[in-house]
């Protein structure tokens, strides 16, 4: 499907073969879909976007300077995803997070491991294992490497290059906020859930926390209105369903939810 939706893939991929093998040992993830980017290349794009997002002021970028105690909560939540050393790229990639001051629900993840987590959705969150849960499925993203996918099947594999190779400079700014909206396909949200509850399920967190987010939206009648970073498909009730499996799957294992630390960490935000 992801193939034949890449027009032109050998008229690009062939000049480019000649000038950088990395591209040879990069064509097929462990899934066999192609990506034709290099896990370097995703760190590169990942740079230069979170970059440019980080001077964008229509991102309206919690100062981690004089937000200690926040920044501190989340990068504890973040260290525990990545200490269960179930992701491909714990040691490569910087996994930074940066809090957006900002009502919309939303949360992104830059190819290479950049982090954007927005007030409005952790407002609107109840525990801390259902922020832990979006991001799970928000890191595994970009350590399944779905980023870069959806972002040459968005903007066109030639474009992404000549912004990796410093080319063009100008569409690296509208890319870096389009991030914000990316639409993954279908099967890369439901992987992404699945990782998600895959990893949290190794800490001490209730692992099914994404599929309280879910359930958070069709109770308050958005499942038409579901943010545009978990994408309209599959609705949100069969995605509760899929994550409910797959943690029976894993052994139905409890977890704590940490409702009163969240509710601290909340009180916290600007
Ligand atoms: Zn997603």
């Amino acid at each position: 499907m992801k193939v034949l939706n890449r027009p032109n893939l050998k008229l690009i991929l062939i000049p480019l073969l000649a000038a950088s093998l990395t591209y040879l040992q990069s064509c097929k993830d462990e899934d066999g879909d192609i990506n034709l980017f290099s896990v370097s290349d995703d760190l590169a794009f990942g740079a230069q976007t979170a970059e440019q997002i980080d001077n964008d002021s229509s991102f309206s970028i919690i100062d981690s300077a004089s937000n200690v105690e926040a920044y501190a909560y989340i990068y504890a939540m973040r260290d525990k995803i990545l200490n269960t050393q179930l992701l491909t790229y714990t040691d490569q990639f910087p996994w930074r997070i940066r809090l957006v001051n900002d009502e919309v629900l939303n949360a992104f993840c830059t190819p290479g491991g950049y982090i954007y987590v927005y007030t409005g959705l952790i407002k609107f969150l109840e525990y801390e294992s259902e922020l832990a849960g979006v991001m799970g499925h928000e890191m595994a993203h970009a350590d399944k490497r779905h980023s870069t996918d959806a972002l040459s099947r968005q903007y066109g594999v030639s474009l992404m290059l000549d912004i990796i190779f410093g080319k063009d400079k100008g569409q690296l700014a509208r890319i870096a906020s389009g991030l914000k909206d990316l639409q993954y396909s279908r099967k890369n949200e439901a992987e992404a859930d699945e990782y998600s509850v895959i990893w949290l399920n190794a800490t001490d967190w209730d692992a099914k926390g994404a599929a309280g987010f879910f359930q958070k939206l069709i109770d308050q009648g958005q499942s038409g209105g579901t943010p545009q970073f978990l994408s309209t498909h599959p609705d949100p009730g069969n995605r509760v369903q899929a994550i409910t499996d797959k943690w029976i799957e894993l052994g139905s294992k409890p977890g704590v939810q940490n409702q009163a630390e969240y509710t601290s960490f909340k009180s916290i935000l600007p």
